[in-house]
């Protein structure tokens, strides 16, 4: 179940089982140090046990990249509430498919990362929250817990350790708003998948106002590494605060797109060239999109930069979910920032007026670009129209389509300006 021919420059922590066979059964799981890392954490206390995460500077995967260990510190441990894991496995974002690859060929790894969590707060109960179109996942990670408890890695007295913990799947409808944190865990408890106000946030007020941590599959995945190797190993793979390695998920006009495991800080255009093998039909770079549909796009002269939290803060774009969309000299620019706000116009949940009727003007007056339709002020109000979403809305879904769009018509206004000029040659060919 591989989807990618490895490459040599990948430094394989998370992806080591990867190509195995029977890469997602516990057999090949405990032949390859597998739920060693647990057994290690049971010897631990849990303040050593977010002690190794902090060391690590693991950063959250999804795309926020805040500190795992700090996350976790922040659950009350003394609350007479039971404490609760939940996974975020709801990937959405355009560009990204990093999760799936992971829960398809190393459940266990995600399974034994959950249980170190649940160590370290003392949570009882976990779920695996996993997106509508992923429902063939279910089956596999279904099978996977199914192993984990007849082998006494999940349920009472683990490991004769006098733990219990209890983790069952639940599936989301399709909805890429409830890759939000709070509307995750709205969905989670059977209501529709809207965001919470905040705070509280979910480590003192979560999944059925319990104390809750929740993180992406690709971080909980990257926790067995860190208590097995300790946290200081992990965090030397990448550059100063943001530890480890990331699976990048390369796509678009590449000559090899897929997912690969490289270290944090690693140079995009080498990503691009070289484990990438080069834009494709050997044409010039124009721009990328370094982490999923919701970062600022870059241009191929801002590219030789390198792909960690800060670098990426710096060049005024995100690292997000690790997903590198390339494109090359042909993309049309205008086509390009409509393709994505006809995603986030369709994926808005209509909860707060600025993204709703935000996103819905937006692909208007980008259609209308786009068909030839423009009028001179369309440039200036496609810009102003997503300035005035950025932080006004009640998730950051309205940034999500706005930093985009902003982007792309202050990077390429002269392929904006080149579409009008078109269309009024156009029309005045037809008029004649
Ligand atoms: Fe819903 Fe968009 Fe508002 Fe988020 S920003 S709550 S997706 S309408």
């Amino acid at each position: 179940m591989l989807y990618n021919e490895p490459s040599p420059l990948e430094v394989r922590v998370l992806t080591r089982r990867f190509g195995l066979p029977n890469s997602a059964s516990i057999d090949t799981y405990l032949a390859t140090d597998g739920y060693k890392a647990l057994e290690k954490a049971f010897d631990m206390t849990p303040d050593e046990i977010i002690e190794e995460v902090k060391t690590s500077n693991l950063r959250g995967r999804g795309g926020a990249g805040f500190p795992t260990g700090m996350k976790w510190g922040f659950v009350p441990r003394n609350s007479p509430k039971p404490k609760y894991i939940v996974v975020n496995g709801d990937e959405s974002e355009p560009g990204t498919c990093k999760d799936r690859v992971l829960i398809e060929n190393d459940p266990h790894q995600l399974i034994e990362g959950v249980l170190i969590a649940a160590l370290a707060v003392g949570a009882s109960r976990g779920w695996i929250y996993i997106r509508g179109e992923y429902r063939y996942l279910i089956e596999i990670m279904d099978k996977a817990i199914a192993e984990a408890y007849a082998r006494g890695y999940l349920g009472k007295n683990i490991l004769g350790r006098g733990f219990d913990f209890d983790l069952y799947t639940h599936t989301g409808a399709g909805a890429y708003e409830c890759g939000e944190e709070s509307a995750l865990l709205e969905s989670l408890e059977g209501k529709r998948g809207v965001p919470r106000i905040r705070p509280p946030f979910p480590a003192v007020s979560g999944a059925f106002q319990c104390p809750t941590i929740l993180n992406n599959v690709e971080t909980f995945s990257a926790v067995p590494a860190i208590i097995r190797d300790g946290g200081a190993a992990f965090a030397a793979l990448g550059t100063p605060k943001n530890g480890g390695t990331r699976l990048f998920c390369l796509s678009g006009h590449v000559n090899k797109p897929g997912v690969y495991e490289l270290p944090m800080g690693f140079n995009l255009l080498r990503m691009i060239n070289e484990v990438g093998g080069g834009v494709r039909g050997g044409r010039a770079l124009k721009a990328v999109i370094p982490g999923g549909s919701s970062c600022p796009i870059l241009k191929a002269e801002e590219c030789d930069l390198p792909m960690d939290y800060d670098s990426l803060a710096k060049a005024k774009s995100m690292l997000g979910s690790g997903g590198v969309v390339v494109m090359d000299e042909t993309t049309d620019m205008v086509k390009a920032a409509l393709r994505i706000m006809k995603f986030y116009q369709h994926e808005s949940c209509g909860w707060c007026i600025p993204c709703r009727e935000g996103t819905t003007w937006l692909k208007k007056l980008l259609t209308r670009m786009d068909e030839g339709r423009g009028s001179s002020n369309d440039i200036d109000l496609i810009a102003d129209l997503a300035k005035n979403m950025l932080g006004r809305t009640f998730c950051p879904l309205g940034d999500a389509a706005a930093l985009p769009t902003i982007s792309i018509v202050e990077k390429f206004r002269e392929e904006f300006e080149a579409k009008l000029a078109a269309s009024r040659g156009q029309s005045k060919f037809v008029v004649v």
